[in-house]
């Protein structure tokens, strides 16, 4: 082989290894998708439907908000093409991660996503008591659970679409459909939530883990309190006296809570009490990941609240 041959052809390979350093996914492969949490991982794996599947980064049973990164969920992490997470006011753990190991373009947050809805955090306490002592009720910080109203995930969809088509638009086609047809699912999930939930907006209750403040607003529910707030802060001893008497006061018939590992702390609230504890599936941890996961979780969410509060 002469020399001018074998010269040609390093130079090809470092044409190649240079044209996958820039882009990060070699042209005709799939790019290496991650995602973090169930209800991202299933509006992404529902834009790529047929192209190919996210990995889901967070798929252990402890909290969203507290966790360490396994050293296999860091190397699933740095071969990451494109990550997508609900952003650092959620996965605390991967804001320094993401920051080293991706360039900024390649991470997509749920919190960034224009056109999506943001609510402040509340502090644990009573909420719509006039006769309890003042919670301090909006901390300055953004509440995270975006993703509890089906109109953010519709604008989310937009994002996912745009960020799959800059890496790879070879399938930019199939993303615009996939991207078309969630949107029109969740509009039509969003409709069904609010038939199911209307019903509920005279009946309030307590809530231990404050999750749901973007359903309460999409759908006037009607919280009362929490027992958590957004960063987990309990609430001391004067605070539940307070929640225990305004329960008993009201005769409210239902404290929910975190089916994984809240039920003592409900239980301190409905023992004697009027009230039932009540499990709910907040993070989908009996719901398979995937494009469904969504749809399945936001249903049974409304099955079970409506469950204990229709009348
Ligand atoms: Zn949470």
């Amino acid at each position: 082989m002469s020399q001018t041959i074998v010269k040609a052809q390093r130079l090809r390979l470092w044409l190649v290894l240079a044209a996958l350093l820039a882009t990060g996914c070699p042209v005709g492969a799939t790019p290496q998708v991650v995602a973090t949490i169930k209800p991202v991982h299933s509006i992404v794996a529902g834009v790529m439907a047929g192209v190919g599947v996210p990995e889901l980064l967070l798929s252990r049973q402890g909290s969203h908000h507290h966790f360490h990164l396994r050293p296999s969920e860091a190397r699933t992490l740095r071969r990451a093409d494109l990550v997508f997470w609900a952003g650092p006011g959620l996965e605390t753990g991967l804001v320094t991660p993401l920051s080293q190991w991706l360039p900024e373009e390649r991470v997509i947050a749920l919190a960034d996503v224009s056109d999506v809805t943001h609510l402040r955090k509340r502090s644990a306490g009573i909420w719509l008591d006039e006769t309890a002592s003042p919670p301090g009720r909006e901390a300055a910080a953004l509440d995270a659970h975006r993703w509890f109203d089906p109109r953010n995930m519709q604008a989310f969809v937009a994002s996912v679409e745009q960020a799959l088509t800059d890496i790879d638009p070879a399938n930019q086609a199939r993303y615009r459909q996939n991207g078309k047809h969630l949107r029109l699912a969740l509009a039509r999930l969003d409709t069904e939530l609010a038939a199911l939930l209307a019903p509920l907006s005279e009946t309030p209750y307590v809530i231990v883990h404050d999750a749901f403040h973007y359903l309460e607003q999409r759908y006037n529910l009607h919280a009362s309190g929490a027992l958590l707030s957004d960063s987990e802060v309990p609430l001391g001893a004067k605070g539940l006296r307070e929640m225990r008497s305004l329960i008993a006061r009201r005769r409210l018939r239902c404290v929910f809570y975190d089916g994984g590992e809240e039920k003592r702390l409900a239980r301190t609230l409905t023992e004697g009490g009027p009230a039932r504890a009540i499990p709910l599936d907040l993070q989908g941890r009996d719901i398979a990941p995937g494009t469904d996961f969504y749809f399945q979780l936001m249903r049974g969410l409304a099955t079970d609240l409506r469950h204990c509060l229709k009348k």
